[in-house]
C-alpha cells in the first residue's frame, strides 16, 4: 500500500487501491499503457502505475471523444483517465489481479506523452539480453522484476534505519573525495585541479572515518555508504556498491554481533526471509575450513569433509604417501550412495583443479571394504578406519584429495558445493552463522611480509611477537554460503597499530605518510571500539533469490565496468585534462555502447 496521492489534475487514486468497494465512484487514474486489447468493439487498457494495474474500458457509445483517442493508444503511452468504477461481470473477473473484480469505464482521457515502441516487452517476464536492459535501464526498471527488487531494497534499508534509529545510532556521512583507505583492493583516483599532480581516492569503505567518529565520542554511528573498489570485475562484483556501515565505542565482539543480529533479524522478518531466530551459531575459521573447506560454509547440508591422513598413513599407495611425507593431508567426503559414470568422475577433477589440486581419487565403499583397484594398496584396518571416519555404507562414493592442507580444503569445499548443486541436496530454508577467530595474517612468502586478512585496523588476539599464530578479533556473517558482511574490534592504541603496520611491511615513515592522522588520533584518547559492514546489494539479492547483485541495483555496470546507458567511462575534452595538468598516454577506449 502506498499512502494516497493528493488529488490533482492527473489522478485522485492509485490504480492498485481500487476494488469492489469503490464500485459506483468516479475516479481519475494515471500511468502507462501496459497492454491494450480490442474486443467486440470495446478497447481495454491495462493501466500501470507504481501501485499496480487497473483495467480501463472504452465504450464506442458512451466513451465519447475518449474512445477515439483510445484507438491511438500504444504500449507505454502516458495517460490520465477519468470514469466510473464498475464491477466486472462474473465471467470477466481476473483473480490474478488485485483490482481484477472491477474496471474503470472511461469517459475522459488525456494523452500526456507518447512512447516509441520499446526495444523489449515491459509487460512480460521474458529474458532480455543484459546489455540491452542496461542500455534502456529506465524501461527495464519499469518491469515488475526490477520494481520488486527496488521495493525489497527500500524495505531492507528502511528496516535497517528503523532498528538503528531505535537504538540511537547517529546517521553520519563521510567523505567521498578522500585519501586511500586500504581494504585490499585498488583505489579509484580523482585528480585534483587545485593541487595539480595530487589525487583524491574514492573510499573503499568509510573505515578510517568511522573509527575517527569513535575517537570523537560519537559512540554509535551508522551510514548506508557507497564504497568504491577498482577490481577486475570477476563474477559478481561491482566497482561501486553499498554497505550498511556501523561502528560502536566501548564494545566487545558480542555487542556488535548482537546489534547486527537485531538489524538483520528485523530485515529478514520484514521480507519474510526465513532464518532461524538469533542468536546465530558461531564457528571458528579453523573449524569452517576443516569441515567445509571454506570460510563461508553453506551449513544447510552435510557432505562434510573429514581428515583421513592418520588412518591411511603407511599404505602402499605412492600418491597419498608422497603427499603425507611432504606435510600434506589426505581428506575426503562421502558423496553418498550414487553411481557416477567414468566421465562424470573425471569431470570432478576439473572442479578440484580450480583450487589447485591435481585430481580426485574416487573409491566406492563396499560391504567388506572398498571396491575398485585402489583397495589393494591399503590394509583392511586402514580401510575400516577410513570408512568409520567417513561413515561409509555399502555403495557410498568416497572422494579423496591428497594435497597441502589449504588446497585439499578448498578442493573438497568446491567439490562439496558442486555435488550439492548437481544432486539437489540443498534444502529449502536458510542458515545464518558467524565465522570468528580468523587468523590475523596470511604470510606472503614471496615478499616475506604479512598481509592482514581482514584489514590492518583489526585488533589482533594473541602474542604480537608471534605474528604467524595471531588470531584477529574479526567476525563475518555468512548466510547460505554467502559472506554478507563482516567487521571487527579495532586496534585503539598507536603502539599496536604501529606494530601491525610494521608486520605488513609499512615502515614508520610510510605509515605516518599514509595513516598519520589515524595514529595521531590514537594518541588523543581513543576508546576501544569495533564495528561491522553488511553488503546491502548482496543481502537484497539473497532475499530476492537472485544470483546477480546487478539485478538489485538500479544502475549497475556491466562486467567490464561500463555503463551502456550513459556511455561511462568515456573520454573527456582535452581542455578538461589540461585544467588538471594531465595528458593521456593512450588513445581513449570506451568499452560501453554510448547512448545515442
Ligand atoms: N570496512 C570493512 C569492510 O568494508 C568492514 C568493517 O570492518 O567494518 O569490509
Amino acid at each position: 500500500m502506498i499512502s494516497p496521492p493528493r488529488p490533482n489534475a492527473y489522478r485522485d487514486t492509485w490504480n492498485g487501491d481500487l476494488d469492489a468497494a469503490n464500485a459506483g465512484q468516479d475516479v481519475r487514474v494515471a500511468g502507462w499503457v501496459h497492454r491494450r486489447r480490442d474486443h467486440g468493439g470495446l478497447i481495454f487498457i491495462d493501466l500501470r502505475d507504481r501501485s499496480g494495474l487497473v483495467q480501463l474500458v472504452f465504450h464506442p457509445e458512451t466513451g465519447g471523444p475518449a474512445f477515439a483517442l483510445a484507438e491511438r493508444l500504444r504500449s507505454e503511452h502516458v495517460i490520465s483517465a477519468a470514469g466510473a468504477v464498475v464491477r466486472r461481470e462474473e465471467g470477466n473477473v481476473n483473480p490474478n489481479l488485485a483490482t481484477g473484480e472491477i474496471e474503470i469505464s472511461v469517459t475522459s482521457l488525456d494523452v500526456l506523452a507518447e512512447s516509441e515502441t520499446p526495444p523489449f516487452p515491459i509487460d512480460e517476464d521474458t529474458a532480455v539480453d543484459e546489455t540491452l536492459r542496461l542500455r534502456y535501464r529506465w524501461l527495464d526498471l519499469r518491469r515488475q522484476g526490477m520494481l520488486d527488487a527496488m521495493l525489497a531494497r527500500t524495505l531492507v534499508t528502511r528496516t535497517m534505519r528503523r532498528v538503528l534509529d531505535e537504538r540511537d545510532f547517529l546517521e553520519l556521512e563521510t567523505p567521498i573525495l578522500t585519501k586511500s583507505t586500504p581494504e585490499g583492493a585498488r583505489d579509484f583516483l580523482v585528480p585534483s585541479r587545485l593541487s595539480a599532480g595530487s589525487w583524491y581516492a574514492l573510499p573503499q569503505s568509510p573505515q578510517l572515518f568511522k573509527q575517527l567518529f569513535m575517537m570523537a565520542g560519537y559512540e554509535r554511528y551508522y551510514q548506508i555508504a557507497r564504497c568504491f573498489r577498482d577490481e577486475d570485475l570477476r563474477a559478481d562484483r561491482q566497482p561501486e556498491f553499498t554497505q550498511l556501515d556501523l561502528e560502536m565505542g566501548f564494545v566487545v565482539e558480542d555487542d556488535v554481533i548482537e546489534v547486527m543480529e537485531a538489524v538483520m533479524s528485523a530485515v529478514f522478518e520484514a521480507t519474510a526471509f526465513e532464518v532461524p531466530p538469533a542468536p546465530w551459531p558461531r564457528m571458528s575459521y579453523a573449524e569452517a575450513m576443516s569441515r567445509f573447506g571454506v570460510d563461508r560454509p553453506d551449513t544447510r547440508f552435510g557432505l562434510e569433509i573429514r581428515d583421513v591422513s592418520e588412518h591411511l598413513r603407511g599404505s602402499d599407495f605412492k600418491v597419498f604417501e608422497g603427499v603425507l611425507a611432504g606435510g600434506g593431508v589426505v581428506r575426503a567426503l562421502n558423496a553418498g550412495a550414487r553411481q557416477l559414470s567414468r566421465s562424470e568422475l573425471d569431470g570432478l577433477n576439473d572442479v578440484v583443479r580450480i583450487h589447485g589440486a591435481k585430481a580426485v581419487a574416487p573409491i566406492y565403499a563396499s560391504a567388506d571394504g572398498w571396491a575398485g583397484n585402489l583397495a589393494k594398496f591399503f590394509g583392511a584396518e586402514q580401510i575400516a578406519a577410513a570408512n568409520g571416519e567417513l561413515e561409509a555404507g555399502d555403495g557410498d562414493l568416497l572422494l579423496f584429495v591428497a594435497d597441502a592442507p589449504e588446497v585439499a580444503a578448498a578442493s573438497l569445499g568446491g567439490l562439496r558445493l558442486e555435488l550439492a548443486r548437481r544432486f539437489g541436496l540443498i534444502p529449502e530454508g536458510h542458515a545464518a552463522l558467524w565465522i570468528v577467530d580468523f587468523p590475523m595474517f596470511e604470510h606472503d612468502a614471496e615478499a616475506d611480509r604479512f598481509v592482514a586478512i581482514h584489514h590492518p585496523f583489526t585488533a589482533p588476539s594473541g602474542d604480537l611477537e608471534d605474528p604467524a599464530t595471531l588470531l584477529s578479533r574479526a567476525y563475518d556473517l555468512v548466510i547460505d554460503g554467502v559472506e554478507v558482511g563482516g567487521g571487527s574490534i579495532r586496534i585503539h592504541t598507536p603502539e599496536v597499530q604501529q606494530r601491525v603496520f610494521e608486520l605488513i611491511g609499512l615502515d614508520a615513515d610510510e605509515a605516518r605518510e599514509r595513516f598519520g592522522f589515524l595514529l595521531e588520533a590514537m594518541r588523543y584518547g581513543a576508546p576501544p571500539h569495533g564495528g561491522i559492514a553488511m553488503g546491502l546489494d548482496r543481502v537484497v539479492a539473497l532475499i530476492c533469490g537472485l544470483e546477480s547483485i546487478r539485478d538489485v541495483m538500479a544502475f549497475p555496470k556491466t562486467a567490464t565496468g561500463a555503463d551502456p546507458l550513459t556511455g561511462a567511462p568515456a573520454p573527456v575534452e582535452s581542455r578538461q585534462l589540461r585544467d588538471l595538468a594531465l595528458r593521456s598516454l593512450v588513445e581513449p577506449t570506451s568499452p560501453a555502447t554510448p547512448a545515442t
